[in-house]
């Protein structure tokens, strides 16, 4: 008896959910705010083939998101169909999700959208006469009738969140929900450069985009000072095709909002792949800072799925270890060249820019790794290997090059140019300088008034002489005839154990005689006499606080760290001549603008900067 009515019971509470509420939950997967309506809308405006797309919003896109598109339109039938639930044209068989040319293909986006606004369809193929209106709301059609219309399609949604107020109290400030709607915008137009958009916000052009080449429409989008910050990354093989800009590091910023990846022309975020290409800045810009990036992945598309989250903002490569590697190195390349030529950050602008210092003439700083095989080359380097299985001898091959060839003419005189300022400045044996309050070493260079701060630029000098040291040429070690002995907490001696090596090739011969004690053989040739037992508990303590902080390589941890436990000490400079020298060696490092730990390292002032001060 209890079971019958356990059973009827069952049969009373399930039931099937409306047509209507299941498109409302499948919006709440795809569309979460206007911005995502904004990016389904022209995603179809270029699956439709268009070349030219109007993106029209008000209210931030609460009122009304139009995408006006000159693709091929829906005949009449059509356009009634793909407000439908699992309603495509892109795809036939599951088979076809590994053939994709599309950016759409699961049929739902304007069923979705439908379920929760106001839409206006009208549409024309471009080989018929009538066009078609459609008005739909709340998933019910209104209106269904031919009407002369221009060829394309023009989809008005009006009033998102209509039938929903808890989806539209979540949604955020107008400024927010613009911001987003921009990004939408900017990750279709920046990989589709060859169509033209515009954006227009409450009645006003906000953005025009003419047909151009990708870096074109970099500047186009973010603005013309990233004119000469972009250079470009280029690698074909037979799986994979690798092309776009890399941002210098100097423009490197605190927000990652220029990192934009591409796979097949879809923008993805992928973790993995935004590491190969972040990882290659570590040494080169501040902590916290990130590099901005433009990149095109093509692979074969049976070798991606991209059906992984609704938004199709995720994919899987089928072999993800290549690609990064890949990535990495020709990432690594670009880099090459444009570290290989620092340039002294001889600016007062907090953002880097170096576009006011272009004009005035700028100083450029020497590096050590010179490649004395290099010949400049007037041709554009696009590595092209056979086999994929070249990849592991292209990728040996990259770790003994320092130069990509430069792209033109004009950039080989360029920076043959660099090379002789660099030269003249370093020969150059008299220049005033002074040494300020112990802190500040002030000297006049191309009639401008530079500032370094010592503490910082010593920490820079120091780090790149003991990465050297624990990379290629150990540091020389003297030995003790009576060593000394030092006595070291549990934890720092597991850390001293566990760097045995590193602290040896930087001249600190170290030997554990108990349990709590080492015995110092041997300190770096010609370091002063100083409290070891001091160094190394600074040291250890500056060491676990950068491994906390920084997941960085071993060597680069324990280059930065001794370099601050040195600079605790104030360096004494009292003739010119070792102020001189100080200087000369900054210009020798391949970084010298920042110091290891992301802080600037100087200031410049022209005369015009000082008359301000009077002004
Ligand atoms: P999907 O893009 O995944 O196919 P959508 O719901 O976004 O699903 O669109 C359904 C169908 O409507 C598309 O497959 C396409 O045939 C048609 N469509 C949508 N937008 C346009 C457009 N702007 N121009 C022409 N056809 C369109
Ligand atoms: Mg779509």
């Amino acid at each position: 008896m209890s079971h019958l009515i356990l059973n009827r019971k069952l049969l009373n509470t399930i039931h099937l959910l409306s047509d209507l509420v299941a498109n409302q939950i499948a919006a709440g997967e795809v569309i979460q705010r206007p911005a995502s309506a904004v990016k389904e809308l022209l995603e179809n405006a270029v699956d439709a083939g268009a070349t030219k797309i109007q993106l029209i919003v008000k209210d931030a896109g609460r009122t009304l998101i139009q995408v006006v598109d000159n693709g091929k339109g829906m005949n009449f039938p059509d356009a009634r169909i793909c407000f439908e639930r699992h309603a495509t044209s892109k795809i036939f068989t599951a088979e076809d999700l590994f053939q994709l040319k599309t950016k759409g293909f699961r049929g739902e986006a304007l069923a979705s959208i439908a379920a929760i606004a106001q839409i206006e369809l009208n549409t024309k193929p471009g080989e018929e006469d009538t066009g078609t209106v459609l008005v739909v709301e709340g998933s019910q059609v209104k209106e269904h009738r031919p009407t002369t219309t221009q060829y394309g399609t023009s989809i008005a949604v009006k009033n998102l969140f209509f039938n929903m107020p808890a989806r539209r109290n979540f949604l955020k400030s107008d400024s927010i929900e613009l911001g987003h709607i921009e990004e939408e915008l900017n990750r279709i137009s920046l990989i589709h450069y060859e169509i033209d958009f515009a954006f227009f916000h409450n009645g006003k052009l906000v953005q025009q985009l003419p047909p151009s080449n990708q870096k074109q429409r970099i500047i186009n989008v973010f603005g013309a000072h990233f004119k000469d910050k972009l250079f470009p990354v280029e690698l074909t093989t037979e799986s994979v095709k690798i092309e776009g800009f890399i941002a210098k590091p100097e423009s490197a910023k605190k927000k990652k909002n220029e990192q934009y990846l591409f796979v097949n022309k879809r923008f993805v975020k992928h973790y993995l792949l935004t590491h190969a290409i972040e990882s290659t800045y570590k040494e080169f810009i501040p902590e916290g800072h990130k590099p901005a990036f433009f990149i095109e992945i093509t692979v074969p598309p049976s070798t991606i799925d991209v059906n992984i989250c609704p938004t199709k903002i995720d994919v899987k490569f089928q072999d993800d270890r290549m690609i990064y590697a890949f990535l990495n190195a020709t990432v690594k390349k670009t880099l090459g060249t444009l570290t290989l030529i620092p340039q002294i950050d001889f600016n007062t602008h907090p953002e880097y820019d170096f576009s006011a210092l272009k004009q005035r003439g700028d100083i450029k700083s020497p590096s050590l790794t010179l490649n004395p095989n290099y010949t400049p080359s007037t041709s554009k380097t696009a590595h092209k290997l056979s086999t994929s299985d070249s990849w592991q001898q292209f990728l040996s091959g990259i770790k003994d090059t320092t130069f990509t060839t430069p792209q033109s003419e004009s950039e080989k005189i360029d920076f043959q140019c660099d090379m002789s300022i660099k030269e003249e400045f370093i020969n150059e044996s008299q220049f005033k300088c002074l040494l300020f309050s112990g802190d500040f070493l002030l000297f006049i260079w191309k009639d401008a008034l530079q500032i370094l701060e010592v503490s910082a630029v010593r920490e820079r000098i120091l780090f790149e002489y003991y990465l050297n040291a624990l990379e290629n040429t150990p540091v020389v070690i003297q030995q003790s005839m009576f060593p000394e002995t030092i006595t070291l907490s549990a934890s720092a001696i597991e850390v001293v154990n566990d760097i045995l090596p590193e602290l040896h090739a930087l001249g600190y011969e170290l030997e554990q005689i108990d349990r709590a004690s080492f015995a110092v053989n041997g300190k770096p040739v010609g370091e002063e006499e100083g409290d070891v037992q001091q160094t190394v508990e600074q040291f250890v303590e500056m060491y676990k606080s950068q491994l906390f902080l920084h997941k960085t390589d071993k060597n680069t941890t324990v280059a930065k760290s001794l370099a601050r436990q040195k600079c605790t000490t104030k360096l004494l400079m009292n003739s010119e001549t070792e102020q001189q020298a100080f200087i000369k060696q900054w210009l020798h490092c391949k970084l010298p603008h920042i110091s290891p730990s992301g802080k600037k390292v100087s200031r410049s002032f022209t005369n015009e900067d000082i008359k301000n001060f009077f002004a």
